[in-house]
């Protein structure tokens, strides 16, 4: 009885807590509208990230007609364009998650979002509107801003991680089990998600082999238990995953090592699953808004809303169990219509269309697409300008971050050179031609003939030397 009533105080004390905080936070803002009078670089919806999450809430602002700027970040598109096929997306039997991301992307710039090239690198949260800063040097004023910065899959950082990843490699055991039926895959981690990526696999593959670091995994009680009792799964103790071994096109085997005995060892297997959890996106987020120790940011309870009104925050950088495009294209389009409801409570729309030069409409510019060796012949050999090309995969993210860069610095050399990008499946023999074997690989062309080329991983400065050269 007293204890009821002690949890019944308890719950009571908490909420009003939240409630407090909540109010004490959102009350410190005053939202000064004349002020907005003196400034530029206005954004009404300000997002953060150009993943599932961001992408989708823009389809609901823009189609709002609050003018919204997508910051796409260092990887537009986010972490489900490294896959080439999603089969869990509402609508799409199967495709890659480049094409799911393309679309929702040209849905929402049907609607006239606008998605910029530029990173968001210190936000200031403290005053209204909000500041942003992008990499580019501009400062951004935003009336509202949706986080959808997302996360990383933590990574083993062992050799052939990199090179198999999205080729066997796989850090989403419900979105990839049912690619390897049959086989034998092992999945490296020790909390309840690589637990439950093994149980979700070992309903198709022949066998799952759990490769844990230490004496025992540290998931909870109850699900040890559960994995206990699946005969297809097997715990493989006090050992080192070391090495990820493939055939060029896929993973074939894993190199294990004891820890105790130092041993080393292959496994035959079809598939890596890496479970070994996310690193939120979210540093520049640090003391302006709350959030975990983790740095999963928190929302308040059922909505989007962080203790800023204002400020809503989607996806993986949020912290919740469930970590998936659809669920965070879900939480984007929640914190979308908050956003909307919060602007149409300042009453903003009359001052927004009287002020439109003031909107912020960063360039945009999309490289062209070549897709056929005609089109190779006559735009980049036969042309009198000195041609850029890049030739990338869509699974590949150091690709998509060359492509966003060449993007971003292709307006700056536009007199100098004419941009392409090649998806190299499309055009193996051109590619097998000019000795394409690592990508992204950029490539000037002058008068017919290939000059110069750099492969690989690339920064911005890289890019820039070599688009001076
Ligand atoms: C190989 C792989 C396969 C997967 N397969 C599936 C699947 O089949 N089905 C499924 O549902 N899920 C799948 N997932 C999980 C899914 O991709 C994620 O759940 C989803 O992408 C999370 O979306 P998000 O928008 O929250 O974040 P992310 O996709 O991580 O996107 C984050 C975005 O934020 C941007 N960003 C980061 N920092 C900044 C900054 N400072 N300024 C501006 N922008 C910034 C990044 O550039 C990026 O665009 C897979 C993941 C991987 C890696």
């Amino acid at each position: 009885m007293y204890k009821k009533r002690f949890f019944f105080i308890l719950s009571l004390i908490i909420i009003f807590t939240a409630a407090f905080f909540h109010l004490s936070k959102t009350h410190l803002l005053k939202h000064d509208i004349e002020s907005l009078n003196n400034l530029k670089n206005i954004v009404p919806v300000a997002i953060i990230g150009s993943g599932p999450a961001g992408s989708s809430g823009a389809i609901f602002s823009a189609r709002g007609l609050y003018h919204t700027v997508v910051f796409q970040g260092p990887y537009p598109g986010g972490q489900l364009t490294r896959t080439m096929r999603v089969e869990n997306w509402p609508g799409t039997i199967s495709a890659s998650g480049s094409e799911i991301i393309e679309t929702i992307k040209k849905q929402a710039q049907n609607f006239g979002a606008i998605f910029s090239n530029e990173t968001i690198t210190k936000v200031d949260f403290s005053s209204w509107p909000f500041k942003l800063w992008t990499d580019s040097g501009k400062q951004i004023n935003a009336l509202t801003v949706i986080i959808a910065t997302g996360g990383v899959p933590k990574k083993l950082n062992i050799p052939g991680e990199e090179e198999y990843f999205g080729k066997g490699v796989a850090v989403c055991g419900i979105c990839d089990a049912a690619f390897h039926k049959g086989q034998i895959v092992t999945v490296v981690g020790s909390g309840d998600a690589a637990m439950q990526e093994a149980e979700l696999l070992a309903k198709f593959a022949k066998k799952v082999i759990i490769i844990v670091g230490k004496e025992s995994p540290h998931a909870t009680a109850i699900m040890k238990e559960q994995i206990k009792n699946i005969p297809n799964i097997e715990l493989l103790l006090n050992t080192m995953a070391t090495k990820i071994i493939g055939d060029g096109k896929t993973v074939t085997q894993i190199e294990i090592e004891d820890n105790t005995t130092k041993q080393k060892k292959l496994l035959d297997i079809g598939a890596a699953f890496v479970g070994i959890g996310q690193t939120p996106n979210t540093k520049i987020f640090k003391n302006q808004v709350p959030m975990n120790k983790k740095g999963f940011i928190n929302v308040i309870c059922n909505t989007q809303n962080t203790t800023i009104d204002g400020i809503y925050a989607a996806g993986t950088a949020v912290h919740k169990k469930f970590t998936k495009a659809i669920s965070g294209a879900g939480d984007a389009v929640k914190a979308a219509i908050s956003a909307m409801n919060f602007l149409e409570h300042l009453e903003l729309n009359q001052f927004l269309k009287e002020h439109d030069s003031k909107l912020y409409r960063p360039l945009t510019n999309d490289i062209e697409r070549i897709g056929k060796g005609k089109e190779f012949e006559e735009k980049i050999l036969n042309s009198k300008k000195a041609s850029i090309v890049i030739f990338y995969s869509s699974s590949c993210a150091t690709c998509n971050y060359a492509l966003s860069l060449l993007d971003q610095l292709s307006p700056h050399f536009k007199e100098k050179y004419n941009f392409f990008k090649i998806e190299k499946k499309n055009l193996q023999d051109v590619a097998q031609k000019y000795n394409i074997t690592s990508l992204p690989s950029i490539l000037l062309f002058k008068d017919g003939k290939l000059e110069l080329n750099i492969e690989g991983k690339i920064t911005k400065e890289e890019l820039e030397e070599f688009l001076e050269s």
